[in-house]
């Protein structure tokens, strides 16, 4: 491919400092954010772990229907960026509802998966699409 770049010229470069200047005070912002945590009520009143609640989340637009991953339960939202867990079991696990890490990102040793208040039993996940033919044709370890 060939592309040819226009001369830069002053203008440019103010415009393109302009941006780089933005986007590094973002970073900035948002790095002394994760460390010091200032909306720290209303990020654990949200049931978001800190990286969820300062990430800029992208998302297909599509009505999607989910389960919580800890009692199973239906959830539905209004794009494909689902959480993780239905604010109950978010809630009695101190968990991030979003993505299912510490609310705290504290190591853990156990979920307490007791607390779980149970709705279905969980069923797993359909099967994936079968594999390339190449797979099946591996020979099995019991045929002589
Ligand atoms: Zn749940
Ligand atoms: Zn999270």
């Amino acid at each position: 491919m060939n592309w040819k770049q226009k001369e830069i010229n002053l203008a440019d470069v103010r415009a393109l400092t302009y941006r780089r200047r933005q986007s590094r005070d973002l970073i900035v912002a948002r790095a002394k954010a994760l460390v010091d945590d200032p909306d720290r009520q209303k990020r654990l009143q949200a049931q978001l772990c800190l990286m969820c609640y300062h990430d800029t989340r992208l998302a297909g637009q599509a009505f999607t229907d989910t389960n919580c991953r800890a009692c199973n339960k239906d959830m539905q939202f209004s794009s494909t960026d689902v959480d993780a867990l239905c604010p109950e079991c978010a809630r009695a696990l101190k968990l991030c509802r979003h993505c299912g890490a510490d609310l705290n990102l504290r190591w853990r040793k156990v979920v307490a998966v007791a607390t779980i208040p149970k709705v279905t039993p969980f069923e797993p996940p359909p099967l994936q699409p079968a594999w390339p033919s190449a797979v099946l044709l591996l020979p099995r370890k019991d045929t002589p």
